[in-house]
């Protein structure tokens, strides 16, 4: 069996707390949420688009 896929993302592995992506992540306001969890985050927080598409 194959390691797991683990790619080190930059140093210490940032990944999105919720799924675990590294895709798109956002450590603005200190959330290390991805793209797509920031966004049902955000809502439920009360955020607002950000501009971002
Ligand atoms: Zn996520």
């Amino acid at each position: 069996m194959n390691e797991k896929r683990v790619r080190k993302f930059g140093k210490g592995s940032r990944t999105c707390r919720r799924c675990g992506t590294h895709r798109g992540i956002i450590r603005r306001y200190g959330l290390m949420l991805c793209r797509r969890c920031f966004r049902e985050v955000a809502e439920k927080l009360g955020f607002k688009k950000l501009g971002e598409r």
